[in-house]
C-alpha cells in the first residue's frame, strides 16, 4: 500500500519537472535522436563541401594576383624597352642628323666652290661626276628616310608604352577587385567555421545525449521522459557527514594562479582524509560520470527533483567513483570518494591539475545537466550560469560540519 502511494506521487512529480536535458532536441525518442544526428551530419558534410570551395576561390584568386603582378612586372620590363629603344633612335636621330650635315656641307662645297673639286675632278668624265654628284644626293635622301624610321619608331615606342601603362592601371584595378573578393570570401570563411565548429559541438552533443538515453531507456522507440526516473525530493543536504567550507562560491583568489578575477563555480569542501564517503545530496539519477578529466579529475553528475525542480549536482575530484550513468540513488548512495590530493595529482604522475589538497568541489545548478565542458551535453557555460551558491547549505567558512543537515 505505501509503496503505491509513493510511485503514485514519483509520477506526478516526474511530469512536474521540465525535462531540459533535451535542450535544442525536439526528439520524442532515441530513433528521432539518431535522425537529428544524421541531419546535424549532413549539414556537417555540406559544410565541409563549402568551406573546401571556398578555400580553393581564395586560392584561385590568390593566384590570379600572382600572375597580375608578374604581368606587371613584364610589362614595366617593356616599358623600359621601349625607353631606351627611344633613346637609341633619338641617339642615331642626332648621329644621322650630324652625318646628313656634314654630307650636305660637303655637297654644297662640291657644288659651289672649284677649288674643293677634287672628288669630282677625279672623275674621268663627265658621265661620272655627273653619277658621284648623284650620289651624295642619294645618300642624303637615304638619311632623310632612315630619320622619318627613325621618328616612326620613336612615337610607335611612345604609343606602346602609353598602352603598357594603362595595362598596367587595368591590372591594378583587377588586383583591387582580387584583394577585395578575397576579403569578402575570408569573412565567409569564418563565417564557415563558426557554423562548422558549432555544429561539431552539436555533434558531440547530440552523440553524448544519445548515450546517455541508450544507458537508461530500454528501447529506441521509448517515450525519453519516461526514460528518467527522478525519485523527488524535499530538500538537498551535504554529501559529506563531516567537513569544512575551505573556498566559497563566487570570486576568489585562484590557489593555483594568485589571480584575485577568477569566479569559483562551486564550493570546496575540505575533510579529514582522502576516501572519505561522498554522498548524493538528493534521491536522484546519475547523469554524467567523467573520469580522470584534466580539471577536476573524477566528476560525477546527478539529477535531482527538488520539490518539482530540476537541479544537477556535481562532485569533482574524487578519488573513485561508485556510479554509472542511469543509477537511480537516494541521499544515501555513496557515488565516490574524496581524492583531491595525492596519487590523483598531475604532479604525483595522476591526471588532475586544477587540486591542491585533499577536498570535494560541490557545485549546485538549477536544470539538467550532462555534465560540463566537451564531454556534456548542454555547455559548460549554461551549466555554470545556472548555478547557485551552495553556501546556504553549510556553516561559516572555516567552520566544521558534523551532520549531513
Ligand atoms: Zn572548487
Amino acid at each position: 500500500m505505501r509503496n503505491k502511494v509513493v510511485t503514485i506521487l514519483v509520477i506526478l512529480v516526474v511530469i512536474l519537472v521540465p525535462l531540459n536535458i533535451k535542450a535544442d532536441s525536439k526528439a520524442k525518442n532515441i530513433k528521432e535522436l539518431n535522425a537529428e544526428l544524421e541531419e546535424l551530419k549532413r549539414q556537417k558534410n555540406i559544410n565541409v563541401q563549402n568551406k573546401n570551395a571556398t578555400r580553393s576561390s581564395i586560392n584561385q584568386k590568390k593566384q590570379a594576383i600572382y600572375n597580375a603582378y608578374n604581368e606587371k612586372q613584364q610589362a614595366e620590363n617593356d616599358i623600359n624597352a621601349a625607353t631606351n629603344k627611344i633613346a637609341e633612335c633619338e641617339a642615331s636621330i642626332e648621329k644621322t642628323k650630324g652625318e646628313t650635315a656634314e654630307i650636305l656641307k660637303f655637297n654644297e662645297l662640291t657644288s659651289n666652290e672649284n677649288i674643293y673639286l677634287e672628288y669630282l675632278m677625279a672623275a674621268e668624265s663627265i658621265a661620272d661626276m655627273s653619277m658621284r654628284s648623284k650620289a651624295i644626293s642619294l645618300i642624303t635622301s637615304y638619311n632623310q628616310d632612315q630619320l622619318q624610321t627613325l621618328n616612326d619608331l620613336i612615337i610607335e615606342n611612345q604609343r606602346l608604352k602609353e598602352e603598357l601603362r594603362e595595362k598596367q592601371n587595368q591590372l591594378d584595378v583587377a588586383i583591387n577587385n582580387y584583394s577585395n573578393a578575397i576579403v569578402a570570401l575570408d569573412n565567409y570563411m569564418d563565417e564557415l567555421e563558426d557554423v562548422g565548429d558549432d555544429i561539431n559541438e552539436q555533434i558531440k552533443n547530440q552523440e553524448a545525449l544519445i548515450k546517455y538515453y541508450k544507458s537508461i531507456c530500454t528501447s529506441d522507440t521509448q517515450l525519453l521522459s519516461d526514460c528518467v526516473k527522478v525519485l523527488a525530493s524535499s530538500t538537498l543536504i551535504r554529501p559529506l557527514e563531516k567537513g569544512v567550507v575551505t573556498s566559497p562560491f563566487g570570486m576568489r583568489v585562484n590557489p593555483l594562479t594568485g589571480k584575485t578575477s577568477s569566479f569559483h563555480y562551486g564550493i570546496d569542501l575540505s575533510t579529514t582524509s582522502m576516501g572519505v564517503k561522498v554522498y548524493s545530496a538528493a534521491n536522484g539519477m546519475v547523469a554524467a560520470v567523467t573520469l580522470k578529466s584534466s580539471c577536476g579529475g573524477n566528476i560525477v553528475y546527478i539529477h535531482h527533483n527538488v520539490n518539482g525542480v530540476a537541479y544537477t549536482t556535481q562532485y569533482a575530484h574524487l578519488l573513485s567513483v561508485n556510479v554509472k550513468v542511469g543509477d537511480t540513488v537516494t541521499n544515501q548512495s555513496v557515488i565516490g570518494y574524496v581524492g583531491g590530493a595525492g596519487s590523483t595529482l598531475k604532479k604525483n604522475g595522476g591526471w588532475d591539475t586544477c587540486s591542491t589538497g585533499v577536498h570535494l568541489h560541490y557545485s549546485i545548478s538549477k536544470g539538467y545537466y550532462l555534465g560540463g565542458g566537451a564531454n556534456g551535453y548542454s555547455s559548460f557555460s549554461k551549466f555554470k550560469a545556472n548555478m547557485i551558491d551552495p553556501g546556504k547549505y553549510f556553516p561559516a567558512r572555516g567552520t566544521w560540519f558534523y551532520r549531513r543537515y
